[in-house]
């Protein structure tokens, strides 16, 4: 077997949450009377950084800042963060590759600390080697924490594989050395994933049987 240690993304790859993020950002844009995003534009528009997403929404930083924009939706999504759940082949997954003897850990570009409680809140602490959060709010990417990540593990980013839901996260992938599957999560469309030239799985299910081979 190729691979030691899989990183997975959390947001849209663990945690089916894509609905939540365009539906706290439109309780936003409501309240400015500004249009609401549909399923599709939200898709086409959602990226990393998310200051981008932002621009492209429409917003105007000279009236109001990124950052205070950014703890808006931080606020919004918080409050609202227990009615995401895992999807539904999740527990599974991890079991299958903690029992093939692989290690895990979680790349994510949300905050560490919320990250820490939220995979405790779901009960998946314990199928995880580490977990490496960021360590503020504005998701500007996940470079520099997958280059700790690494370093810290001390392993040849050759015998890593990062499973993610965007184009970010095969960006970060290419940039680290490491090989890169996505599973569409509704953060991006089907399109612009297939444009990374990674593999694509329909579910963690098949992914997970193709990395162990069954
Ligand atoms: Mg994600």
């Amino acid at each position: 077997m190729t691979f030691q240690h899989v990183f997975w993304d959390w947001n849209g790859t663990l945690l089916d949450d894509a609905w939540l993020c365009r539906d706290v950002m439109n309780t936003m844009l409501r309240a400015r009377a500004m249009p609401e995003m549909s399923e599709t534009r939200y898709q086409e528009i959602f990226d990393f950084p998310v200051r981008l997403y932002y621009e492209r929404i429409g917003f105007d930083f000279s009236r109001e800042s990124f950052e205070d924009l950014g703890m808006e939706f931080i606020r919004g999504y918080e409050s609202r963060r227990r009615e995401a759940v895992l999807y539904p082949d999740v527990q599974d997954g991890l079991q299958a590759i903690a029992k093939a003897g692989l290690h895990q850990s979680i790349l994510s570009a949300y905050h560490h600390d919320t990250l820490v409680s939220l995979v405790s809140e779901h009960g998946l602490r314990g199928f995880f080697h580490d977990l490496h959060g960021h360590d503020d709010h504005y998701a500007a990417g996940k470079v520099p924490q997958g280059r700790r990540a690494l370093e810290a593990l001390g392993m040849a980013p050759a015998h890593t594989l990062l499973i993610g839901d965007t184009v970010h996260d095969a960006e970060v992938a290419a940039e680290l050395g490491m090989t890169c599957w996505l599973i569409p999560g509704g953060n991006q469309p089907v399109a612009r994933l297939q444009s990374t030239g990674c593999p694509l799985f329909t579910t963690r299910a098949e992914a997970v049987a193709k990395l162990l081979g069954t």
